[in-house]
């Protein structure tokens, strides 16, 4: 019918607006690269604010045998020979907390040094109550402080500090945040769904140390890290070929190794590895290139941040499923596309959240019923036809691969950054991307899109030098590693 139709055709320059043409790609990557370098030269030069972290010193076991070590068997590195080639030795136990989307996590993590890397850990997730993401400061850091220490009191006592000691915690806090030491920082704004007006602008570690004081938790926060940088550690102590972290989980950004005397902003002394991981920030990336739809339009409108983090709401996971959504209530007013009334659920914003499209995109059954029950469980809309669910697939399809590219062409523009997009005469320099994150783990189709456009932006020859990786919990292990190559004690 002529109702079907004007569906199609809604897909159709819905899908056009989406397109990421490999030279549109191409020229999103150039301007990653320049506004990398903006960002660089001047505080505030660029939407990316290129953020420096202080960690200028990896930790950095480095993995002589067998270096292929899936990560999933990251606990069972004591069988693996390593050598260091920093100062410190990463051992004991070492606390982190990894605040940054709808979950938090406490993890206790047992460093076995060069030798033994991860010996064990412990980690527990809470969910962090909605009303918690907008208050005030102080009710979300005393929240996150209890919870902290009911998971402390849980100690073996085999673990318990000698006297006089304090447990020292590393604290992924994944928002952008000033720095002023390796263990401090101010919040320059939220991201992500949260939007707690009074902590703007105080400083983070300050805030959550308060809290730990009003309860007598005694520990001391070692090192204030973003989950990008987390990763890089994370990645760098079993890889030196490590040069970036990117997270796709609900937000999306990136993290990179960056030489010193490339950062003129710096005003400080030059770190003596001569590298500083510089933390992007890269969700608020914006330029012409980006293949905008009127889609993305209103839900930034619609958004707690409207203007901010447009590269995020067209990547990652807090986002995907409410794109979904949009088109299809669209078709819903505008075509009649699930029949003569528009179903009322679909309009609830985030009511298709990403992993539901993630199932749909993923349905392989014949008559797509994954399709047919996410439709009827979420949305209470019945009877869906098959060509209509193909319909739905094709929608997912769209949303998730431009996300995919554009995630890849950044990743690519930091590689141009760092002049390790192109295979140099001979040298067979590896260069490493760690990512991280639900939509990356999860998102099947989103992740080879990914991985495949990378490839297709560098070429066989310069391909072949250039791997992704899978680095599992970068939030939580690597914010222990930077607590521990920050340690009072070590
Ligand atoms: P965070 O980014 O909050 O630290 P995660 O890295 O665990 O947390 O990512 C969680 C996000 O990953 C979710 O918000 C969701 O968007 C996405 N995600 C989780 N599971 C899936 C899935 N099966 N398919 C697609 N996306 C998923
Ligand atoms: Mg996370």
């Amino acid at each position: 019918s002529g109702k079907w139709g004007r569906a199609v055709a809604m897909v159709r320059e819905f899908e056009k607006q989406c397109g990421a043409p490999i030279a549109k790609l191409r020229q999103v990557a150039d301007a990653m690269d320049v506004e990398m370098h903006a960002g660089l030269a001047s505080e505030g030069g660029s939407k990316l604010k290129m953020l420096i972290t202080f960690v200028d010193n990896l930790p950095s076991g480095f993995v002589l045998f067998n270096p292929t070590i899936p990560f999933s068997q990251g606990l069972t590195f004591s069988a693996l020979i390593t050598l260091c080639f920093h100062d410190r030795d990463e051992k004991g136990i070492f606390y982190a907390l990894d605040l940054g989307g709808t979950n938090f996590r406490t993890l206790r993590v047992h460093l076995g040094g060069k030798e033994n890397g991860v010996v064990n850990l412990e980690s527990e997730e809470v969910s962090i109550p909605p009303h918690l993401m907008t208050g005030c400061s102080h009710e979300l850091f005393d929240f996150i402080a209890e919870k902290l220490a009911k998971f402390v009191s849980s100690e073996p006592e085999e673990f318990h500090p000698a006297p006089g000691r304090q447990r020292e915690l590393g604290f992924t806090f994944s928002f952008p945040v000033r720095q002023t030491s390796i263990s401090s920082g101010t919040l320059i704004k939220w991201t992500k769904g949260f939007n707690i007006e009074d902590a703007v602008g105080e400083d983070v570690v300050g805030e959550l140390t308060k809290s730990f004081e009003k309860i007598g938790l005694d520990m001391r926060v070692a090192a204030l890290v973003n989950d990008t940088v987390g990763t890089v550690a994370r990645a760098r102590f079993n890889n030196p070929d490590v040069v970036a972290g990117v997270i796709l989980g609900t937000g999306t950004n990136a993290a990179y190794v960056e030489s010193a005397h490339a950062i003129p902003k710096w005003q400080g002394l030059l770190p003596k590895s001569g590298e500083m991981v510089i933390n992007m920030e890269w969700g608020n990336f914006r330029s012409s290139h980006l293949p905008l739809t009127p889609y993305d339009q209103d839900l930034d409108l619609e958004s707690l941040n409207p203007g901010e983090q447009i590269f995020e709401k067209i990547i990652s996971g807090m986002y995907l499923g409410d794109i979904v959504r949009r088109v299809l209530l669209r078709m819903a007013e505008e075509a009649d596309f699930f029949g003569d009334t528009v179903p009322p659920k679909l309009k609830i914003p985030f009511i298709i959240r990403t992993p539901d499209m993630s199932a749909m995109h993923h349905d392989a059954s014949s008559d797509l019923n994954v399709v047919g029950t996410k439709l009827k469980d979420l949305l209470k809309i019945d009877n869906t036809s098959l060509q209509m669910r193909k319909l739905v697939v094709e929608l997912c399809d769209i949303v998730a691969t431009r996300g995919a590219r554009l995630s890849a062409a950044g990743i690519f523009g930091i590689l141009k950054k760092i002049g390790r997009d192109t295979a140099k005469g001979g040298e067979k320099q590896k260069s490493v991307i760690a990512l991280d994150g639900g939509l990356f783990e999860h998102y099947t189709e989103f992740r080879s899109s990914l991985e495949s456009t990378l490839k297709e932006l560098l070429g066989d020859e310069a391909a072949d030098t250039v791997g992704v990786e899978h680095s599992n919990d970068g939030s939580g292990i690597g914010a222990a590693l930077l607590a521990a190559s920050n340690s009072q004690y070590l």
